[in-house]
């Protein structure tokens, strides 16, 4: 059987993003790179904090809009939660000395990679979230990757 490379789903309310989230800790692992991509609030930093509680992190999600990034020390793995949004240029990336956090064993999460595309790893798993008619969401998963055909095939269906 072959590994699957997309998958779309429908969140129809706040809590169904987090279970998207939540769903991804399944098959997580080291050095995966995700790309966050919608408007502003499609759902990207809830997405995140449904994720983060499945990986057994209470303390209170920050979105990075100010601060960039927001690390976090799991106990299964370490975890970088990125956000772009501001960024004017791609290579403020570099000026804010943040390519270092890049290119290690943990996991990254980008929002607006848009922003700072040329300068990033490429991404294992891109997810689009979409604002529906209905309220809802709509979220279209694409793995750019064999490890990220695997973190989608490990989601349940
Ligand atoms: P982003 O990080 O993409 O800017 P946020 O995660 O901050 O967006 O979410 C923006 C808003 O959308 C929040 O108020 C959240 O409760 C709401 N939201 C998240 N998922 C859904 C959904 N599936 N349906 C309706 N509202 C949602
Ligand atoms: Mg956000």
């Amino acid at each position: 059987m072959s590994t699957p490379r997309e998958c779309t789903r429908h969140l129809d309310d706040e809590s169904a993003t987090m279970a998207l989230g939540r769903d991804l800790a399944l098959g997580i692992d080291e050095g995966l790179q995700l790309h966050l991509h919608g408007d502003l609030g499609a759902g990207k930093t809830t997405l995140v904090r449904g994720l983060l509680r499945a990986l057994g992190f209470e303390g209170r999600v920050k979105s990075p809009t100010f601060t960039l990034v927001e690390p976090y020390e799991l106990s299964k793995l370490s975890l970088y939660h990125f956000d772009f949004y501001r960024f004017e240029h791609p290579d403020e990336l570099r000026a804010a000395g943040l390519l270092e956090f890049f290119g290690t064993s943990a996991v990254c999460i980008v929002e607006w990679p848009e922003k700072a595309q040329a300068h990033l790893p490429a991404p294992d798993l891109e997810i689009w979230l979409r604002a529906t008619d209905k309220g809802g969401r709509s979220a279209c998963l694409i793995a750019d990757t064999e490890r990220g055909a695997r973190w989608l095939k490990a989601l349940p269906t």
